[in-house]
């Protein structure tokens, strides 16, 4: 089969792979119909993720037909329309049970490198490196998905493929963010990244509840979708002092709830010592991550609000205001998605017409196309929120 191969920093080729076959009697093989990148993937295009191997199939977010099953998989049968949560739960440990899949016991097969790192390691993700479980991504025409009675989610009538895809990623961990956050009726919610997952975070922050939202970006065709479709008070961080705005637009008291769905390679926008500063040390590798937006976040804030990470960040970083974040007595909230616990929930919102994230595929091209297709989306160039691959167009 085809697939989209990572072999370097910002080297992805288009490749000629063996098909994946049943490994376990719980896995199942989905033949991609939809596949679509995601901003954390930028991060293993820029070399920020470890483990990473030549020839390794990138891709997380994705949506298909199920063409071969496993003798233990019960609930799902072959034909079925499936969208897989990116992140793998076994379903069985204690973790999975309480809806904490992303940190399954089970699902990651190389544990090594991330217990080394972390002490301890969570679960497999699809296309993320080995430390992550080394399974092939789905930008492919095949891919195995494990323990599909828990990952895979039969999509509703009524839901198109191009909302379907999201729910794998995008929606459920913009969800997420607003969920652990803790939003309460009335609350003002700031979210950092107006890109799809950002976007998602904005949508879900009034579905549970918040008054205002606020979103923070620099790009002005993504500001003017967290405005048009989000319905987010846009926020151009390159031209006002976020703090400043952020407190005149409170009353001086800050945000109740502040959403980073940016993650590791941010930029502060106004301060040009501080991200030179950040970028040096993350290119002579004395810090893996630029904390721009967390430093943002703490400072802007109000006392005793929460702050809630969905952004990825992989090691360490370096000027962290841990005494601002103390005494003006913050909550930190932070994760990978847990999908499977909110998919059935998403549905519902997607038919009553509550949320609608097909807006997000503003491209939808052929696998073929997919180098180019990561360098617009990376360039941010065509208005480009997210490109969605479809391999068997
Ligand atoms: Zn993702
Ligand atoms: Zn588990």
């Amino acid at each position: 089969m085809r697939a989209l191969c990572w072999n370097g920093t910002n080297d992805l080729r288009v490749e000629r792979v063996p098909d994946p076959v049943l490994v376990n009697p719980h896995d199942v093989i989905v033949k991609v119909s939809l596949s679509s990148v995601c901003g954390s993937d930028l991060h293993l295009l820029g070399g920020y993720v470890p483990t990473m191997q030549p020839g390794d199939i990138i891709g997380h977010e994705f949506l298909g037909e199920i063409v071969e099953k496993g003798p233990e998989v019960r609930y799902l049968n072959r034909g079925d329309r499936i969208v897989t949560v990116s992140i793998i739960g076994c379903g069985h440990c204690g973790h999975c049970q309480h809806g904490d899949s992303s940190l399954c016991d089970n699902s990651n097969p190389k544990p090594e490198a991330a217990r080394a790192a972390y002490g301890h390691c969570g679960a497999g993700i699809f296309g993320y490196s080995h430390a992550f479980g080394g399974y092939a991504g789905s930008h492919a025409e095949y891919v195995r998905v494990p323990y599909a009675d828990f990952n895979g989610f039969r999509v509703p009538e009524g839901i198109t493929d191009e909302q379907a895809v999201f729910v794998s990623d995008a929606v459920p961990t913009g969800y997420m963010a607003a969920d652990m956050a803790g939003i309460k009726p009335g609350d003002v919610v700031a979210v950092w990244g107006c890109g799809g997952v950002g976007q998602m975070a904005m949508r879900s922050a009034y579905l549970l509840g918040a008054e205002r939202v606020i979103g923070i970006d620099r790009f002005p065709d993504r500001l003017r979708a967290a405005q048009m479709k989000a319905g987010a008070e846009p926020l151009d961080y390159t031209r006002v002092d976020v703090f400043d705005a952020l407190q005149s637009m409170t009353g001086g008291r800050g945000p109740d709830v502040c959403i980073d769905a940016v993650g590791m390679e941010a930029d502060s926008g106004a301060n040009a010592l501080e991200d030179l500063y950040d970028r040096a040390k993350q290119a002579v590798g004395l810090q893996s991550d630029r904390p721009a937006v967390l430093r943002q976040m703490i400072e802007a804030c109000r006392k005793g609000g929460t702050l809630s990470i969905v952004g990825v960040y992989g090691g360490v970083i370096d000027k962290f205001p841990m005494g601002a974040a103390m005494n003006k007595g913050l909550t930190f909230r932070m994760g990978q998605q847990n999908g499977q616990r909110y998919a059935e929930r998403l549905f519902g919102h997607i038919v009553k017409g509550e949320l609608d994230p097909s807006y997000l595929m503003t491209h939808r091209w052929s696998l073929d196309d997919g180098p180019k297709g990561y360098r617009m989306f990376k360039d941010k160039a065509d208005d480009c929120l997210r490109v969605v691959f479809a391999p068997h167009a």
